[in-house]
């Protein structure tokens, strides 16, 4: 149900967007699903249509940009991109620390007119 939660929160902030800027319609919205959040971005999308009829949002698009899920080395703070099976840094070969980056669903900006 999370994604639903997500849905309803993206269309009233979409919708509130639009009208702080003047516009009647919003016809997509970027945003950001990290490959590590437990977030479906078509599940998402399927909630959206739903929340957003007879809304400005009724119509608009999903922009999705995914982004990967990187680790960061507790020994020289380089940040390298998780592989499956594989935490560990490339040059010191220690396990790295999760980061935010590959758990962000965010709703970044909207397109409208
Ligand atoms: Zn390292």
């Amino acid at each position: 149900m999370h994604e639903y939660h997500k849905a309803v929160e993206w269309v009233e902030k979409a919708n509130a967007l639009a009208k702080e800027r003047g516009a009647s319609k919003v016809t997509s919205l970027k945003v950001t699903f990290g490959e590590a959040s437990d977030y479906s971005p078509e599940v998402v999308k399927n909630y959206f249509d739903e929340a957003a009829e007879g809304t400005p949002c009724e119509g608009a698009k999903f922009d999705v940009t995914i982004t990967r899920c990187m680790l960061k080395c507790p020994n020289c703070s380089k940040l390298f991109e998780k592989k499956l099976l594989e935490y560990r840094c490339p040059d010191c070969k220690v396990e790295g620390n999760p980061t935010d980056s590959g758990n962000e669903v965010e709703l970044n900006d909207i397109v409208c007119e």
